[in-house]
């Protein structure tokens, strides 16, 4: 079921990205920059558009970067997929994946939502965590609990949700309650089936890449579970690339099956 505020958001970011505003650019490309204050601060907020792909601010890291997300298809349409590159900052793979998705035409009725960089800190930094030392996979709601102290590998933050990356995600999935979600990681080479996302769904997307199918096991304040239980008829589940960058083959085998979970 659609959040009741949604299609007046999504019809909101329709519109003002169609509108001309103040030019502003990031790696070399054009954008629009637009505000959404009336939707509140529970709102992503629109920066802009480039052909048909809008793109959007949906928080910022604790070092103030942009979170971007890059709407493929029409940001109105029933079915949203939700793509993340790249959550810990050393395992950057994925965002190939999400890169190349922004140029493929989505199914019908289906809205492509491309995160390259979740933890963009982390990603700047070639680090697991984000700016405060934080897994951000340890910091959701989810069975939350203080793991480590600062400076430990899966540091979990003073309390659930603790960090503003964490709060981003929150807010969005929260809005969009997207079908499906997948979270490139690295290094296992396997499709998670451990957050209680669809079997069936997860099974096909292994099979179509030629990643096996297995339990990689729960783990506290992982996003994926708290997506899984919150939402229990949508799908998000973990992929875990092999070591090192994708080649265009692999790229393009993840591309289909994303395209072929329609
Ligand atoms: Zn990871």
């Amino acid at each position: 079921m659609l959040p009741r505020r949604l299609p007046t958001l999504l019809a909101g970011l329709a519109l003002l990205a169609l509108g001309a505003c103040a030019g502003a650019s990031r790696n070399g490309s054009a954008l629009l920059v637009h505000h959404v204050g009336a939707y509140g601060q529970a709102a992503p907020t629109a920066v802009g558009h480039r052909n048909r792909v809008r793109v959007v601010v949906v928080g910022h890291s604790v070092r103030g970067r942009e979170i971007l997300a890059r709407i493929v298809g029409a940001p109105s349409a029933h079915r949203r997929i939700l793509i993340v590159g790249c959550l810990h900052g050393n395992e950057s793979a994925g965002e190939a994946i999400t890169r190349r998705l922004r140029s493929v035409s989505p199914p019908m009725r289906t809205a492509l939502w491309l995160i390259d960089e979740f933890n963009p800190d982390g990603c700047r930094a070639n680090t697991r965590q984000n700016a405060d030392g934080v897994d951000l996979n340890r910091n959701a709601p989810w069975h939350w609990r203080a793991l480590e102290q600062p400076g430990g590998t899966y540091y979990s933050g003073t309390r659930p949700l603790s960090e503003p990356e964490s709060r981003a995600i929150n807010r969005l999935i929260n809005h969009l309650h997207p079908a499906v979600t997948i979270w490139y990681h690295q290094h296992a080479s396997l499709v998670d089936d451990s957050s209680g996302g669809s079997l069936a769904i997860e099974s096909h997307y292994a099979h179509s890449v030629g990643l096996p199918l297995r339990n990689y096991g729960e783990i506290p304040g992982s996003i994926t579970t708290w997506q899984d239980v919150t939402y229990p008829q949508d799908t998000a589940f973990v992929v875990e690339l092999p070591p090192g960058p994708l080649a265009a083959s692999s790229i393009a085998r993840h591309v289909g099956a994303i395209l072929g979970l329609s």
